[in-house]
């Protein structure tokens, strides 16, 4: 979640600034409206992993996300 310039954790609480250049740390965003037919019919969740966090969710995970190298660096 994010708190100011900082982003925080859901799972662990770890906290660092949101400039990953910066602290060389970066999260993963997830954000979702539900829709009409779910069972959180129109409510906007919303939430941030450390990339500790995440290797530990996506390690649950049947099949793991597809990596695709970015070529062009910004
Ligand atoms: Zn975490």
């Amino acid at each position: 979640m994010r708190q100011g310039k900082n982003i925080i954790c859901n799972r662990c609480g770890k906290r660092f600034a949101a400039d990953g250049s910066k602290s060389g740390q970066e999260a993963i965003h997830v954000e979702k409206e539900w829709g009409y037919f779910s069972s959180r019919d129109g409510i906007r969740q919303m939430f941030d992993l450390c990339e500790n966090c995440y290797d530990e969710w996506i390690s649950s995970f049947r099949f793991l996300p597809e990596n695709q190298e970015e070529t062009e660096f910004l």
